[in-house]
């Protein structure tokens, strides 16, 4: 069982969580040549209330991800008086892109030309010089998988839409390794599209890749931000 929000039990958890997952990523980055400050850890905070929120940011935590644009509308709304850099990693549909711009400040999943386009109106409605975003990569070898994201050979092309869009700023890439696969190569895939958009969008140097139980494989592959859900919240229960 998980310790009810906002008890002293729940506090206690979640700075244990932290701390295992924080050793956790310094092995990782050692074992990778890496320093640990290279890697930005976005606490996943998508089914978890608020309450929780609130905690990891009492324990030092600065980055959060959600994946549905109206709870992260409502948490962060709960949330203002807090210092959190917020992050969209879910699908995004075209008519919620203004309340995402409104309500994040890095989208980790623009995979569409349309979108892109919606962002970007989105943005110049809000009065924002620019939207920062990561261009999602699929990692699925088999043609029919639907988890979202671009193909690699396509992601180039992309970018540079992105890059001639006034309002919407290239940041890097994205990348959800499939499932039941190992996770390297398709890290390594991500890595290698992050070069080659690197040619043409020198600062665009994002690698979003990596979650609770791959996150070492994508920061051996040059990850710099792991969103990590289940090991410092616990086991999600949809049904609540
Ligand atoms: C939920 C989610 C995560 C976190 O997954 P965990 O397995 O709980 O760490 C990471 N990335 C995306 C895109 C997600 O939707």
């Amino acid at each position: 069982m998980t310790a009810s929000a906002d008890s002293p039990e729940r506090a206690a958890e979640l700075a244990a969580n932290l701390r295992t997952v924080q050793a956790q990523l310094a092995e990782a980055a050692s074992a990778a040549g890496r320093s640990p400050t290279e890697v930005t850890l976005i606490a996943v905070t998508k089914t978890w209330p608020a309450s929780d929120v609130r905690l990891l940011s009492e324990l030092g935590v600065e980055h959060v991800g959600e994946n549905k644009v109206q709870e992260l509308t409502d948490k962060r709304g709960e949330c203002v008086d807090l210092s959190l850099t917020w992050h969209f990693i879910g699908q995004l549909q075209r008519n919620k892109a203004k309340l995402a711009v409104a309500n994040s400040e890095l989208i980790h999943s623009v995979d569409r030309a349309k979108l892109v386009t919606a962002l970007n109106q989105a943005a110049e409605a809000l009065e924002r010089d620019t939207v920062d975003c990561l261009i999602q990569i699929n990692l699925d070898p088999s043609p029919m998988a639907g988890r979202g994201g671009v193909l690699p050979e396509n992601a180039l092309e992309l970018a540079d839409f992105v890059a001639s869009s006034t309002h919407v700023r290239l940041a890097g890439v994205m990348g959800v390794a499939p499932r039941g696969l190992p996770a390297g190569p398709a890290f390594e895939k991500l890595q290698k599209v992050s070069q080659t958009v690197r040619q043409n969008h020198p600062h665009a140097w994002r690698i979003s890749g990596g979650m609770s139980h791959d996150f070492a494989a994508a920061i051996a592959a040059g990850a710099t931000h792991v969103r990590m859900g289940a090991a410092l919240l616990g086991q999600r229960q949809y049904l609540r």
